[in-house]
């Protein structure tokens, strides 16, 4: 069965500085919300693609993401990213038994490959996302003095796309709603039900754009001046 993927386009951006929200700026003169949703509709293991955008700029998104034959809906976002989340986790059928692939339209580099390799891992069992090893060491530091220096073998920053098996990721928001809990991302709701969550290779190039310069490092590869 082929998977839904839910692309989450609803954040405000203001680390971004910009006048629109970040998902409608454009890299090459094409929105971050549709090269994100290119690559979903590029992707062989995808038969759907839901999009979650600011309320106000529903008709504009309908008429850029037109094009895609996979467009199952565009729906308004929340207030916070998990929010957005539900809204869009609310246009998968109740019965549908397979994946759901959550996005964030911020990672507008995203490739075929990875969404592939994510889907199959979470088909097979359960629930998979890109990690991506850090660089640096990392320290925990309360009042401005460490307290901790973590164990970077053991660290990595976590990337979308996230792909669950659809009741799981669906129950595991609903408990998560329930207890109260903020979540950063989709997996950590899994994690809370003690459910195992597999990481397979996350990529550079996949970066999430949250200000002028990302944009800006973006502008280059696209442009081929960057191998990532
Ligand atoms: O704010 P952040 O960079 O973590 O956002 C990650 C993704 O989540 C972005 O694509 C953003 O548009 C989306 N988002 C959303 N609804 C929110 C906040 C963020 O769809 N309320």
């Amino acid at each position: 069965m082929q998977a839904v993927a839910i692309v989450v386009a609803a954040g405000r951006g203001e680390r971004m500085g910009a006048e629109r929200p970040k998902a409608f700026l454009e890299l090459r003169g094409e929105p971050l919300l549709l090269r994100a949703a290119r690559a979903f509709e590029a992707a062989p293991s995808v038969g759907k693609i839901v999009a979650v955008v600011p309320e106000l700029q529903i008709p504009a998104a309908r008429e850029r993401l037109a094009a895609l034959s996979k467009l199952l809906a565009v729906v308004a976002g929340g207030e916070r990213r998990q929010d957005s989340v539900l809204a869009g986790l609310r246009q998968v059928p109740p019965d549908f038994d397979g994946v759901v692939l959550v996005h964030d339209a911020a990672r507008p580099l995203v490739d075929v490959e990875l969404i592939e390799t994510v889907a199959r891992q979470a088909a097979a069992t359960g629930a998979a996302l890109p990690v991506l090893p850090l660089v640096d060491t990392v320290k925990r530091v309360r009042a401005g003095r460490v307290v901790e220096t973590l164990e970077r073998a053991e660290l990595g920053g976590a990337q979308t796309p996230q792909g669950f098996r659809f009741a799981l990721l669906r129950d595991a928001y609903e408990a998560a709603l329930r207890a109260g809990v903020a979540l950063t991302d989709e997996a950590m709701a899994v994690e809370r039900l003690g459910h195992p969550v597999y990481a397979v290779p996350g990529s550079k190039r996949n970066r999430k754009l949250t200000t002028p310069d990302d944009l800006a490092w973006a502008e280059s590869v696209v442009a081929g001046m960057l191998r990532t």
